[in-house]
C-alpha cells in the first residue's frame, strides 16, 4: 500500500524534528496533499492512526489541506482547475498547459509539547 510508506515517511520527518527539539508529544500534524499527488487523503488518515499507536504521536490531530489540480495556459495565461485530467485551456483551446497546483505532498506544520 503506497499510502502506508508515504505516511511512514511523513512521520519520520515529524519524529526527527520532535526529537531534536526534545518534544515529548506530537499534538497536531498538518499536511498539504494535492489532488494529483497520487495519495488519497482518507488512506493517509487511516494509516496515520494505525502507525502512530504507542508512539509520541498517538492521538495527534491530523489536518489535511487538499489542493485542487490547477493549470495555467501558456498561450492566453488563463488559470483554471483541471477537470477529468484534461490539459486543455477552456478559453483558447490550447494544450500548452503549465501545472500550477495539485501535485503537493508535504508536512506544512506540526505542534508538539
Ligand atoms: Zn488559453
Amino acid at each position: 500500500m503506497h499510502e502506508l510508506s508515504v505516511t511512514q515517511s511523513i512521520l519520520d520527518i515529524v519524529f526527527d524534528h520532535a526529537r531534536r527539539h526534545e518534544s515529548k508529544k506530537i499534538l497536531k500534524v498538518r499536511l498539504v496533499i494535492g489532488k494529483m499527488s497520487g495519495v488519497v487523503a482518507d488512506s493517509i488518515r487511516f494509516c496515520f492512526d494505525a502507525i502512530t499507536k504507542e508512539t509520541m504521536a498517538e492521538g495527534a490531530a491530523l489536518e489535511i489541506e487538499e489542493v485542487a489540480y490547477t493549470g495555467k495556459c501558456a498561450v492566453c495565461a488563463r488559470s483554471f482547475e483541471i477537470l477529468n485530467y484534461t490539459l486543455l485551456c477552456p478559453d483558447c483551446g490550447s494544450t500548452d498547459i503549465e501545472i500550477t497546483g495539485g501535485l503537493e505532498l508535504y508536512v506544512k506544520e506540526f505542534e508538539t509539547e
